[in-house]
């Protein structure tokens, strides 16, 4: 997420972001626990392309590697795998937008404690985050880095528990928002989910070993079996006992809440053969594109996704049209996604190195461009110019979420309320006429929902997260100082 959400945060955190989307995976128990963690956390890239780290210990000693960029290009070299020798082993890959990125952030983080060491990776984002870490520092802790990760291992140090994992408990409940955490000991690996699930995480098995990722592909890329998802504020303990043998221990919040995943992981954040929630990414993003079909049809020679995100919807929305389904822009793989490079400038000139146009499809022909989501409209507004000067006879945009009012606050890269296409133009026709196209319309909240979970949206409970959409923020934003802005847009949405 962008650190603009808060200057005075990001000034008192010496520009650093402290807001990423992240992928964590976790072995025990398995001799190539590094090897294993490298190939899920090369399946997970997608989640994190800025740094990848990897924890190990094998009986005596911790290991730890970090290295800045993506995990093939570091994460293959066996001398780099050889200093990973160990039986227990967690990794992450990391995304952050903006700020300083320094090495000091990757993660796992690490701390050597009284009761031995831990280790703890993170998918998502606390709420609470900078409020703790101010208490903290009152209290006369010393931070080493900007992420606010380390407050977890802060309040691991200074619970009364005596046990590590009942002291991981006690400092996770203390923390508010959307996370996905693992943590490892000297014999344990501990898989934990926010009280609400925002963040998805699964757990799985090879060769008898427990594994946990953010998600399945993860598992598909080791061959491992998918077993089931981390419930929604569970935290699970596996400890490797001195026979070798594994005992697993499930514990659940005390008074458990409804599972609200991030409905953003199905539009556009998940890979789409991973299964989030039980649910197929890939069939409910084409499943959003029959809706949008449905609920905004035109008349078109083509329909063509920005890929790769588009591309599920698109193949939905050309099924259920009946117009051809064709390539008319040609991804480039070996650049990154384009919201990696930090400012809006790079962002727009990373939009030009990704797509070109696939002319022989385009030309004379009326193009239904479908893309997954429209967040600060820099990516339609190039490829609609990018269309037409390809020679197509109109353009209409088709998107296949509904439009971002809100930021996020629980590690999806949004920007600030300002920055988003959806708060700068008073009527869809004037955010069309910005873009360019000849018309522009963005599939319907119940659209999305049905597409994901077959059910209209219950107002009164909602399925799923989707305050990106609706405003409706599903704890409270602590940290936040422009909370009460946002408040105020929502009331001023939820008004019309
Ligand atoms: P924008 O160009 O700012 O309107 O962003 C929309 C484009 O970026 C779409 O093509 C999406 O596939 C992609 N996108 C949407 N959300 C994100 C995100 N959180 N991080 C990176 N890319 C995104």
């Amino acid at each position: 997420m962008n650190q603009s959400h808060s200057s005075t945060l990001n000034d008192e955190l010496d520009g650093d972001t402290l807001h990423e989307e992240c992928g964590v995976f976790g072995v025990l128990g398995h001799p190539d626990g590094a090897t294993l963690t490298a190939l899920g956390l090369h399946a997970l890239q997608h989640r994190g392309q800025e740094a990848a780290g990897i924890v190990t210990f094998d009986g005596k000693q911790f290991h730890t590697e970090k290295r800045m960029g993506l995990v093939g290009d570091h994460y293959t070299d066996p001398a780099t795998l050889a200093k990973l020798p160990g039986f227990i082993s967690i990794g992450h890959t990391r995304y952050s937008t903006t700020g300083e990125v320094a090495l000091r952030n990757v993660q796992p983080l690490f701390a050597e404690l009284e009761v031995g060491g831990i280790a703890v990776a993170h998918n998502g984002n606390f709420t609470n985050g900078l409020t703790m870490r101010r208490m903290l520092i009152a209290d006369g802790a010393i931070f080493q880095a900007t992420s606010d990760t380390e407050v977890v291992l802060h309040l691991i140090a200074r619970s009364k528990q005596t046990s590590s994992s009942d002291r991981f408990i006690d400092a996770i409940r203390q923390m508010e928002g959307g996370y996905s955490m693992l943590a490892m000991t000297r014999t344990k690996l501990i898989a934990a989910r926010d009280p609400i699930g925002i963040r998805p995480l699964v757990m799985g098995e090879l060769d008898g070993k427990p594994i946990f990722c953010s998600e399945t592909c993860a598992l598909d890329i080791i061959g491992a079996k998918y077993i089931r998802d981390v419930e929604n504020g569970e935290v699970i303990i596996c400890e490797i006992q001195p026979d070798g043998s594994i005992t697993i221990d499930s514990r659940k919040a005390d008074q458990p809440k409804p599972e609200r995943l991030c409905l953003f992981e199905y539009v556009y954040f998940a890979r789409p053969d991973s299964v989030v929630g039980g649910r197929s990414v890939y069939t409910a993003r084409k499943n959003m594109g029959i809706n949008l079909a449905k609920e905004a049809p035109v008349e078109a020679d083509v329909v063509v996704p920005v890929p790769d995100g588009g591309t599920p919807a698109a193949l939905g929305f050309a099924q259920a049209s009946g117009i051809p389904f064709e390539y008319g822009i040609i991804r480039n793989h070996y650049v990154g996604r384009t919201f990696i490079e930090p400012t809006q400038q790079i962002r727009a000139f990373g939009v030009k190195l990704k797509h070109s146009a696939n002319r022989a499809m385009i030309e004379g022909k009326r193009v239904v461009l479908v893309d997954d989501s429209i967040v600060r409209g820099t990516t339609s507004l190039k490829i609609v110019q990018m269309i037409r000067d390809a020679g197509a006879k109109e353009v209409h945009i088709r998107v296949a979420s509904p439009m971002i009012y809100f930021p996020d606050f629980y590690g999806i890269d949004t920007p600030d309320a300002d920055k988003l296409l959806a708060n700068q133009y008073s009527s869809l026709q004037a955010m069309c006429d910005y873009i360019g196209a000849d018309s522009l319309e963005f599939l319907s909240i119940d659209g999305l929902y049905r597409a994901v979970g077959g059910e209209n949206r219950d107002a009164a409970n909602p399925q799923f997260t989707d305050h990106y959409f609706t405003g409706d923020y599903p704890t409270r934003l602590l940290d936040n100082d422009s909370t009460s802005n946002v408040r105020k847009l929502a009331v001023m949405a939820s008004n019309g």
